[in-house]
């Protein structure tokens, strides 16, 4: 019976052993590691603004592997020119056009993708400028990545390599870790909104309350590099001061000439992507108006890591919140950074509030509505952000007011942002039950009733 039973735990043992080999030898075949990915872009056409965009697939790669296309905002998507596939002894690999993208017949093996692609010329006034921000200039260039690269569809290993060779020299600037001419893009997923700078602009680094800050400056400008750089670094020191941290160790802010042109330009245009900042300004910007325009673009674009981006509308209903109070704190955090005074300050304040008052749709269409409305209405955007904005100074000045001012709106974002460390997207709801959390007090209706009219007769009597 003793001897039974040894044998049979042996049996057992030896049974358990071999499941694990089995389950050990299994898991190369399942869990293989992830096929690993590295781009390269260098200049075929300077004339044609012709670049040539290759990329080496090597590992796991299954027998069918597919690229897609990454749509734009503008619904447009990237057209590869002469598209091929190779072994890396230079045997072809058939390619398939499907709806979806493209399918490379490379039946297991390691490949090569080639193709060309067609910067847009963007010096002229056109809706398209806005979705079309990589600019190959004779002397600089900027890049972004759903511009040039067709994304896998598969689970690619690790970061993504980027090598970069269009200019002479060896830098580049990028909101990732960069060596030489190399940009390590830490996921396949954030290549598509990374920008690279690269040729001649002057690059700018520095530590800012352990945030690694990159300037990349082309053309002259009224003001100093150096002077834009620490205007930008009093903007992102205190914004983090604000929350206490970044979700980005490293930014990239771009400043460059505003290549709108044309009888109805726009002076200065901003915009923000992941770790990115656009700074586009006219040339010919008068050194004292970098304090006005440009900054409050940087203060609300950076404002958007937080508010934007860790913390994601679920939907349009809460671009009133995303937006309006974007716009309320860049202005506050202007007045603390020393960059505005109260005067300025106050004078931007009561342009918006006047504005809000003003707007023929305030009152009959909803906030949470506005966002999702056509935004190509001026009245309709001007409704979102200036009653965005009034809505947020309005409830911050309920939070102080309730709590004898040891709280206000800020607390409540930093709040979802900290209670938010997966990225979870919110709405009014969330932020109602944060206010509630932060301060006790249950303000939904108050915000119910800021939404169907943000200057209720009681409010613009009160700020008046
Ligand atoms: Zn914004």
């Amino acid at each position: 019976m003793e001897l039974y039973k040894s044998i049979s735990r042996i049996v057992a043992i030896a049974l358990f052993a071999m499941s694990l080999v089995v389950v050990t030898m299994a898991v190369p075949r399942s869990g293989a590691p992830d096929p690993a990915l590295a781009w390269s872009v260098r200049l075929k056409d300077a004339g044609l603004n012709v670049v040539t965009v290759e990329g080496k697939v090597l590992g796991r790669t299954g027998r069918k592997f597919t690229f897609f296309a990454v749509e734009t905002e503008s619904g447009g998507r990237i057209e590869p020119i002469g598209m091929e596939a190779f072994a890396p002894d230079g045997r072809p690999f058939g390619i398939t056009a499907t709806p979806e993208g493209w399918e490379v017949a490379c039946g297991g093996d390691d490949f090569t993708i080639r193709y060309d692609v067609v910067m847009t010329i963007e010096d002229r006034y056109s809706p398209e400028v806005r979705g079309m921000l990589s600019h190959l200039g004779a002397d600089r260039s900027r890049l972004m990545g759903k511009d040039l690269f067709v994304q896998p569809a598969h689970l690619v290993a690790g970061g993504v390599l980027v090598d970069i060779d269009l200019h002479e020299g060896d830098r580049i600037g990028s909101p990732w870790e960069t060596v030489g001419t190399r940009m390590i893009v830490p996921s396949v997923t954030e290549l598509p909104m990374t920008f690279v700078a690269t040729g001649g602009y002057r690059f700018l680094e520095m530590s800012v309350s352990g945030v690694r800050l990159v300037l990349a400056i082309g053309g002259k400008w009224s003001f100093g590099d150096d002077e834009l750089l620490e205007t930008v670094r009093s903007i992102v020191s205190e914004e983090i001061a604000m929350f206490g941290s970044s979700p980005r160790d490293r930014h990239l802010v771009i400043c460059d000439h505003n290549p709108v042109r044309g009888g109805r330009r726009f002076d200065y245009y901003g915009v923000h992507f992941g770790g990115t900042i656009l700074l586009f300004l006219d040339p010919a910007i008068d050194r004292s108006e970098l304090y006005g325009a440009p900054m409050s673009i940087i203060a609300h674009e950076f404002f958007h890591n937080w508010n934007g981006e860790a913390l994601r509308p679920a939907d349009d209903s809460f671009m009133w919140f995303t937006e309006g109070a974007t716009v309320y704190f860049s202005y506050r955090v202007l007045l603390r950074a020393g960059i505005i005074n109260d005067l300025q300050y106050d004078a931007a304040e009561s342009a918006i509030i006047g504005r809000c008052r003003e707007n023929a749709l305030r009152g009959s269409v909803h906030l949470s509505m506005a966002g999702n409305s056509d935004l190509s209405n001026r009245e309709m955007v001007n409704l979102l952000y200036d009653g965005g904005f009034v809505a947020a100074h309005a409830i911050d000045e309920r939070i102080s007011s309730l709590t004898g001012g040891s709280s206000g709106l800020i607390d409540v974002i930093r709040r979802l942002y900290r209670e938010n460390p997966d990225g979870r997207e919110i709405g009014t709801g969330d932020l109602n039950a944060a206010i509630l959390a932060e301060i006790g007090a249950d303000l939904s209706i108050f915000i119910e009733e800021l939404l169907a009219d943000p200057l209720p007769v009681s409010f613009a009597d009160v700020s008046s």
